[in-house]
């Protein structure tokens, strides 16, 4: 099963490139096949020529020839299907389409399209947000704020299009401290399938973990995508399924895995003066492995 990861930015220069290659990075030292399809690839893969010939003539591309673009280009991946296909490029085509002076319904009805076109590749969008860097704001300076005030129409009608899609849709703090870890992190049970984060990546070492304590039976370590400034999580290093559903763990192994959770939110308490604890189940519950999350501060997002 191939998943299509397309990386859209809210501004020019504020890290799409290094964040796909960041990320196809990550993904290949998995073991996964990644076809990291870059920008400049759209002038030269053949299923773009005819776009790529509109564009040479007129200076823009007619939705309709990018839709058709696509469409040859989904069968050409599901011809021989990578684990990821992994794009700055191939969606959602939105600041384009608003720099040509397409209407939000044209917009709109674009994004519905090609949302049904690219069904088979189960697509999800990193969109990294944030304020332009350095280099454009002085450009602001100069250029007044047209250009920003653009740029922040660009941006709402991209998230409000991308967010009526059935894609899913990771928001990413480009300031913010791993842009990386944190797309990453939140797109493991949609790249890898699994509902199991602590089996299949944290435990097996596929993803690696910032340990805080470890005993024979129990795993401490910080979030990988933490909820709050001070995150972490206990588990027992045998799939127990949660709180209420010990399996073959019992009353000894949930006992070991509050020994440290005990020992870790002591010491959270002393250091930040307030922790909780925490377990989910059912539909608050995202990976089928009892976990206890230990917090500390207000939530980050
Ligand atoms: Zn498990």
């Amino acid at each position: 099963m191939t998943v299509l990861i397309a990386v859209a930015g809210s501004a020019p220069g504020i890290g799409k490139t290094t964040l796909c290659d960041g990320l196809a990075a990550h993904w290949s030292g998995l073991g996964l096949r990644v076809d990291h399809f870059r920008e400049e690839e759209i002038l030269s893969r053949p299923e773009f020529a005819a776009l790529a010939a509109e564009f040479r003539e007129t200076g823009r591309i007619a939705p309709a020839t990018i839709l058709s673009a696509m469409a040859g280009h989904v069968e050409a991946v599901l011809a021989d299907p990578p684990d990821v296909l992994l794009t700055d490029a191939l969606a959602p085509f939105t600041a384009s389409l608003v720099a040509w002076g397409h209407s939000e319904a044209a917009i709109s009805s674009f994004l519905s399209s090609l949302s049904s076109l690219l069904t088979p590749l189960k697509p999800a969008i990193v969109y990294l947000d944030g304020k332009p860097p350095a280099a454009p704001a002085r450009a602001i300076e100069r250029e007044g704020d047209g250009w920003c005030e653009a740029l922040e129409r660009e941006r709402a009608i991209t998230l409000a299009g991308l967010r009526a899609q059935p894609w899913e849709l990771v928001v990413v703090d480009s300031t913010a401290g791993d842009p990386l870890g944190t797309a990453a992190g939140a797109l493991v049970s949609h790249v890898t399938g699994t509902t199991d984060f602590y089996c299949d990546e944290a435990l097996s070492g596929r993803t690696p973990v910032k340990v805080v304590a470890e005993t024979d039976d129990v795993l401490a370590f910080h979030h990988t995508r933490p909820y709050w400034p001070v995150h972490i999580v206990v588990v027992p290093k045998r799939h127990v399924p949660s709180l209420v559903d010990l399996g073959d763990a019992g009353d000894e192994g949930l006992l070991a895995v509050l020994a440290v959770v005990r020992q870790v939110a002591g010491q959270v308490n002393r250091e930040h003066g307030a922790a909780s604890v925490q377990t989910n189940l059912g539909r608050y519950q995202d990976s089928k492995h009892l976990h206890f999350h230990v917090s500390s501060g207000a939530p980050i997002r």
